[in-house]
């Protein structure tokens, strides 16, 4: 195994022996080449050792013993929350809040600061380009309170229109929650822009961080927003973790979203009385290891340095844009590659996406097809479902070729069939 620190710059191929699943060959002798990295990403050697230390020398639950082992543990998984709080800038510790993932934290915030703070008639602003994660929990809401949702469109290449955003904010506004990256078109909201006018407006906003977060630099403070949501599983890290942040006067003043053990002070046959944040918002046994194993992940990134893993899967998306504008009847949706994350949904005339993907995967290639758990931006694109190609850290320019290979085959193999049945 290569060690970080004997690598001088951005080197994928070294990069690559710390992920051991890369060498594995789905079938008979064909190389792996892991294209769904905006599903869920592969972890490090140095992750797993973390995994598999911590529950070797020194797994116990947290905050609750007092016997070494728990101080152990506990000292392990509060490490974590600082890593954290460096890797995204956020000015307190207690505004690291650990969850499941991205869905739990937009929940979290949707029910505990949206019941409290959104009545009937208030506005709730989404984009065209949202996860049903960044959309179902709005909804839930605002049956609940009766509020509207209003969209904010996209244009035909997958950009934001600002001006109708402009437009579309106004006092009833009381949430604006956008994604940071679109998982299926790659597109890079403007969040900062779009925090400031929120702001103006009154408006509290809130930011679906789960394909910004692992592949760019991410500060809290410069973005200026107030909450901000990522999973472990897609950086690197472990599944069944992740992180919601949120300003810390408005987690103090939000009533906790679930209730049970850890998350109180005291509790009375009367009621109870909560505790602090964060663990105020971190009732039950919290994802112990995983939360460390994503404080590995983080390690292994900040040697790795994201400026670089941003630049490497930008000359990736360049590439793959140019190679696959090769193949006929190939539709790439989104903006173009320098406005977007290494993200590249595609359909092709006349294959349906599933077919795609499944013929992509007899050459070893993985990809995503279907809609991506995003319904409502593939009615706006007029697409039932696309195939999709995510690059991350590992991913090497040989890779696209392999794609683009595999993809000529697949399109030939589709076409032949066509030229048959039309003369059969
Ligand atoms: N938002 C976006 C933009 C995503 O890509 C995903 C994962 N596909 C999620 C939210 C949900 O993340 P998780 O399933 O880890 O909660």
């Amino acid at each position: 195994m290569v060690s970080l620190s004997e690598k001088t710059s951005f080197d994928v191929e070294a990069l690559r022996k710390d992920f051991p699943i890369l060498a594995t060959q789905p079938h008979d002798g064909v190389p792996l080449v892991y294209l769904d990295n905006a599903a869920s990403t592969q972890r490090p050697r140095q992750v797993i050792d973390k995994i598999v230390e911590t529950y070797e020398k020194h797994y116990a639950n947290v905050h609750r013993g007092i016997h070494w082992l728990s101080e152990s543990s506990t000292d392990l998984y509060e490490e974590a929350r600082r890593k954290v709080q460096a890797f995204i800038a956020a000015p307190r510790l207690e505004e690291v809040v650990f969850t499941r993932g991205t869905t739990e934290g937009l929940n979290l915030v949707a029910r505990s600061w949206g019941d409290a703070n959104v009545s009937a008639g208030d506005e709730i602003l989404l984009t065209e380009l949202e996860h049903h994660s960044n959309i179902v929990p709005w909804q839930q809401l605002a049956e609940r309170r009766g509020a509207v949702i209003r969209w904010v469109p996209i244009s035909d290449d997958g950009r934001l229109e600002i001006d109708a955003f402009d437009a579309l904010l106004n006092e009833r506004t009381k949430i604006v929650s956008v994604a940071a990256v679109s998982n299926v078109l790659g597109t890079r909201c403007p969040v900062e822009a779009i925090a400031r006018r929120a702001h103006d407006a009154g408006a509290v906003v809130v930011v679906d961080a789960a394909q910004s977060v692992p592949h760019e630099p991410t500060d809290v403070q410069k973005l200026g927003v107030d909450f901000l949501a990522f999973s472990g599983h897609k950086m690197l890290g472990p599944s069944g973790v992740g992180v919601v942040w949120g300003r810390a006067e408005l987690l103090d003043a939000m009533p906790p979203f679930m209730g049970g053990g850890s998350m109180i002070r005291r509790v009375t046959k009367d009621g109870f009385e909560p505790a602090d944040i964060p663990t105020k918002f971190e009732a039950g046994t919290p994802p112990i290891v995983p939360a460390i194993g994503l404080g590995a992940a983080i390690d292994y990134l900040q040697q790795v340095g994201l400026a670089g893993v941003h630049e490497h899967e930008q000359r990736l998306t360049q590439y793959a844009h140019e190679r696959m504008s090769e193949i006929e009847g190939l539709h790439i949706y989104g903006p173009a590659p320098q406005l977007k994350a290494g993200i590249v949904s595609f359909t092709i005339d006349g294959v349906h996406a599933h077919d795609i993907a499944q013929l992509l995967d007899r050459d070893g290639v993985a990809v995503r097809a279907g809609h991506h758990c995003a319904m409502p931006l593939h009615e706006r694109l007029g697409a039932t479902a696309t195939t999709r190609a995510s690059f991350y850290l590992y991913n090497t320019s040989a890779e696209v070729d392999a794609l683009v290979d595999s993809l000529g085959r697949a399109k030939s193999m589709f076409s032949g069939r066509h030229r048959r049945r039309r003369s059969g």
